[in-house]
């Protein structure tokens, strides 16, 4: 992802997209689900200046533009993903907040049989399971 997945979207490079977009393209494996208020705190970090407002309003266009997938899961604020083509699942830890990804060949072919079975081709799923750390024994 960068400045010429923006152009292609139809969004004009401006200092913010560029960050934002770099912020969530550079994130690591299990920091890619960033809520607004944390890139936002992303940013302050890094010392750039832009506003929780232009935060909120380039993640909307970003999602508008499907550069990124904006994810309601129950637990905690909205968190955002770069968009990619890879499926995966998302698991939610209601503690911290994590967010953890996963696929599971077992589950993907489950779950393609119970639609035929319903006489339905799957077009597309959304699986989330909600966790919470184990107890130590
Ligand atoms: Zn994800």
């Amino acid at each position: 992802m960068d400045n010429h997945e923006l152009r292609k979207a139809g969004l004009k490079v401006t200092l913010p997209r560029v960050r934002i977009l770099e912020l969530l393209s550079s994130a690591e494996d299990d920091e890619r689900h960033m809520s607004a208020e944390e890139v936002y705190k992303a940013l302050m970090d890094a010392g750039e200046d832009v506003g929780l407002a232009t935060v909120y309003r380039v993640l909307a266009q970003f999602e508008q533009a499907g550069i990124v997938v904006r994810h309601n899961f129950e637990a905690g604020s909205a968190v955002f993903e770069i968009a990619d083509d890879e499926h995966h699942d998302h698991m939610v830890c209601l503690e911290t907040g994590d967010v953890i990804e996963f696929v599971d060949e077992k589950i993907e072919a489950q779950q393609q049989k119970i639609a035929e079975e319903h006489g339905y081709e799957l077009v597309e799923h959304s699986l989330v399971l909600y966790v919470r750390p184990k107890p130590k024994e």
